[in-house]
């Protein structure tokens, strides 16, 4: 490195599984800074290893104690100090959102190094609109809240991306065929890695292959954004009928307007003559 670095903290975003894909100049930032603040000693200090760079490692997440974060600022106010997670960009589901706050709150400059982040590798593999894109994080573990935020995103015009384990990846697109009906999906899977694949269907066509296919590895799922309201897009008396076996009819016709985006009273109508 030509100069010294200045004091602050570095944001170093890390490959997601293709070590190739560590960019030159996080190299140079994580040869350069005095300490580098990882969640996983042994998974930094592999991807270190395999850099050449011994460098002091420091556990940080963001679940670490208010004197453990001071600690940090400290020492970024007065010499370089890197961030960087198990895989990817810091603070994308991943944990910095806290230090690089509190960093800025104190005056200590903060860089960040962009590199890989699963989120965009899939968005842009997927081959659905990348115009627009809400990134939620993982969607929630439980059958109830993964149901409620579905609902509530089913009407963002953009294209959804969620991260997601491969134990839960079946039961997310039968969430996904039951609250985004007709909504293409893209299964991004071990992105960048030797089994890389991009499979993209129905969630009933993705469930039916993974079903028969159990998946292994890191998952992004994409969802198409939401089919214009027009009737023709939709099977209006299935999910009428699916809605009408646990709610009454002007429940059933709210939940499907709002998975739908159609009218609620045109689908009242229709609920009560399905009863
Ligand atoms: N900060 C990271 C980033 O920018 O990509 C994400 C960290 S989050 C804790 C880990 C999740 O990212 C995984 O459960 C998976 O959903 C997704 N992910 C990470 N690497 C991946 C890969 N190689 N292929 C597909 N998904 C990946």
């Amino acid at each position: 490195m030509d100069a010294p670095l200045s004091p602050g903290l570095y944001i170093v975003a890390t490959p997601i599984g293709n070590l190739g894909d560590m960019t030159l100049r996080g190299a140079e930032i994580l040869r350069g800074v005095a300490a580098i603040a990882c969640e996983d000693t042994r998974v930094t200090g592999k991807l270190l290893h395999h850099l050449g760079i011994k460098a002091r490692m420091i556990r940080y997440d963001d679940h670490a104690s208010d004197t453990q974060r001071d600690g940090i600022l400290a020492l970024a106010a007065q010499q370089p100090v890197a961030l960087v997670s198990d895989a990817g960009t810091p603070l994308v589901s991943d944990p910095g959102f806290k230090l690089v706050r509190e960093a800025k709150a104190c005056g200590i400059t903060v860089t960040s190094l962009p590199g890989a982040s699963a989120a965009i590798v899939a968005l842009t593999v997927s081959g659905l609109p990348s115009d627009r894109f809400l990134f939620a994080g993982f969607l929630p573990n439980k059958a109830k809240a993964r149901l409620e935020l579905l609902t509530e995103l089913a009407q963002v015009p953009a294209t959804l991306v969620f991260y997601e384990t491969a134990p839960r990846l079946i039961a997310a697109l039968r969430a996904i065929e039951d609250s985004l009906p007709g909504r293409e999906v893209a299964v991004a899977r071990e992105l960048t890695k030797k089994f890389e694949e991009c499979r993209t269907g129905t969630p009933a066509e993705l469930s039916d292959h993974y079903v028969a296919h159990p998946p292994r590895g890191e998952i992004v799922l994409v969802i198409a954004p939401p089919l214009p309201p027009s009737a023709d897009n939709f099977d209006l008396d299935g999910l009428l009928r699916a809605a009408l076996q646990h709610s009454k009819a002007s429940q059933a016709a709210a939940e499907v307007a709002r998975m739908t985006g159609l009218d609620r009273k045109a689908l009242y109508t229709r609920a009560l003559q399905l009863k």
